[in-house]
C-alpha cells in the first residue's frame, strides 16, 4: 500500500460474538513516533494490539505494518515487531538464558551476536545474576523485564507495548523511558498502550483516545492539553471523556 506510515489501521472492526469491541478504527503512525493509545478499561486497546501483533484477525477492515497486511503476511510483520504484553507469558520452567536463546533462535539470530545481545539486555535490566534460575520463582516485575528482553533481541523496527511498565520498579521505569526515547530517535517506531498518563505525557509524540471501541479524539500532547486550557494531559483527557458522555 502507498503510505509513509509504519502502522496503518483502516476501518478496523472486531466483534466478539455479538459484541463489537472495535468499531471502524482509522489511524496512522509515522516512522520515529512514540504513539500513545489510551482508553478506559474495556475500550479495546488490547484487542487492537492483538490484531497488530497477528494474534487476532479483524472482523472487518485491515491493519498494515510497514505496508504489509498483517492478516495476509503475518510472518513478515512478526519479524519486524517486538511485542511487550501486559503480563508476560513466559515458559516458567526455563531460565532466562534458556528462554532468550530459544527466542533468538526463532528469529534465526546467529549464536555469537545472540549471546552478546542477551548479556547486554540482562545487564541493562539488572537481571544478569538471575540468568540461570528457573523463571517460576521470579516476581512479576522480573518476569516483565524478561518479556522486554525477548521483544528487543531481534532489534525490531517497531515496538508494540501493552502496559509494558506493569510491575517494574522506579529505576527500571526511568531506564525504559530513556530506552523508548532513543529507540524512536533512531527512526524506529513505538505503539504504546497505557493507563500511566504521566509516562505517556513525558514520552509520546502523539496520542489517540479510544472509548467503547471508537476513536474519540487525539493529537499531539500539547493539542490534548489545550482542550483543558493547557493545564495537563490528564485534565485534557478528562474533559474529552466528559464531553463524550
Ligand atoms: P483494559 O484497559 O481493561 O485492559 P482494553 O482497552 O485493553 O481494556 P480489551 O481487552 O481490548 O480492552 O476489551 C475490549 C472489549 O472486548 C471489552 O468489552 C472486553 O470485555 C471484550 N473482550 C475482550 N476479549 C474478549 C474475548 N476473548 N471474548 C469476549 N469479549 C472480549
Amino acid at each position: 500500500m502507498e503510505t509513509d506510515s509504519v502502522i496503518v489501521l483502516r476501518n478496523l472492526t472486531r466483534d466478539y460474538g455479538t459484541a463489537r469491541a472495535l468499531d471502524n478504527i482509522n489511524l496512522e503512525v509515522g516512522r520515529g513516533e512514540i504513539f500513545g493509545y489510551l482508553g478506559a478499561n474495556g475500550a479495546g486497546k488490547t484487542t487492537t494490539i492483538r490484531i497488530l501483533t497477528g494474534l487476532l484477525r479483524p472482523t472487518f477492515g485491515d491493519a498494515f505494518v510497514c505496508g504489509r497486511n498483517i492478516a495476509l503476511e503475518p510472518m513478515e510483520v512478526k519479524a519486524r515487531i517486538g511485542y511487550v504484553p501486559e503480563s508476560g507469558a513466559i515458559f516458567e520452567k526455563l531460565s532466562p538464558n534458556e528462554y532468550l536463546t530459544i527466542i533468538g533462535q526463532l528469529y534465526k539470530l546467529p549464536a555469537s551476536p545472540l549471546r552478546d545481545r542477551i548479556d547486554y539486555w540482562l545487564r541493562f535490566f539488572r537481571v544478569s545474576e538471575r540468568a540461570d534460575q528457573r523463571m517460576e520463582v521470579f516476581s512479576k516485575g522480573t518476569r516483565q523485564k524478561i518479556c522486554w528482553i525477548a521483544a528487543l533481541l531481534h532489534e525490531p523496527e517497531i515496538l508494540i507495548l501493552d502496559e509494558p511498565l506493569n510491575g517494574l520498579d522506579v529505576e527500571t521505569i526511568a531506564a525504559v523511558k530513556e530506552l523508548m526515547k532513543s529507540f524512536a530517535a533512531s527512526g524506529r517506531t513505538i505503539f504504546y498502550s497505557s493507563h500511566l498518563i504521566d509516562v505517556v505525557e513525558k514520552v509520546c509524540t502523539r496520542i489517540a483516545i479510544l472509548q467503547n471501541g471508537r476513536l474519540i479524539g487525539g493529537g499531539t500532547i500539547d493539542e490534548v492539553r489545550m482542550i483543558a486550557g493547557g493545564a495537563s494531559l490528564e485534565e485534557g483527557l478528562l474533559r474529552m471523556w466528559q464531553e463524550q458522555r
